[in-house]
């Protein structure tokens, strides 16, 4: 009930966290040396129907899959290779009201945030992010 050692622990992760949102330069020189050993929540994540899911700490963004036309090759906006049709989809994500980003990703997700490596994910994290909150009568 009364832990005096939960209390400061918990005390000391909101400091990180408000650092991280405040000051998100500060941050990475305090913490980001750490990263490694207790990775911040940033990936992407296969989600229902072929969308994916873009956490970064307690943000979402929603990637749908969109037809594509022509027959060119893509571009991965994630790990920067270039793919051919069969191995990246383009994705409409929704970042405001009636704002949309498009993005290009490999289909094979895992792979692709491999070769990004936690700095590409931060870097393509702060494209998408922060996502302007929708109104209920906004839809
Ligand atoms: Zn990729």
């Amino acid at each position: 009930m009364n832990d005096p050692h939960r209390k400061t622990r918990e005390q000391a992760h909101s400091v990180q966290d408000l650092l991280r949102e405040l000051f998100p330069g500060t941050h990475r020189e305090l913490f980001g040396a750490r990263d490694s050993d207790s990775p911040p929540t940033l990936g992407l994540y296969p989600v229902a129907d072929g969308r994916l899911a873009l956490v970064h700490g307690d943000q979402l963004a929603e990637f749908t899959p969109i037809e594509q036309k022509g027959k060119n090759a893509l571009h991965c906006d994630l790990c920067h290779y270039t793919r051919s049709r069969s191995e990246a989809l383009m994705y409409r994500v929704t970042i405001g009201a009636r704002r949309s980003r498009y993005v290009t990703l490999c289909t094979p997700t895992e792979p692709c945030q491999g070769r990004a490596g936690a700095r590409g994910l931060h870097a393509f994290a702060e494209r998408i992010f922060p996502i302007e909150p929708i109104g209920p009568d906004e839809h």
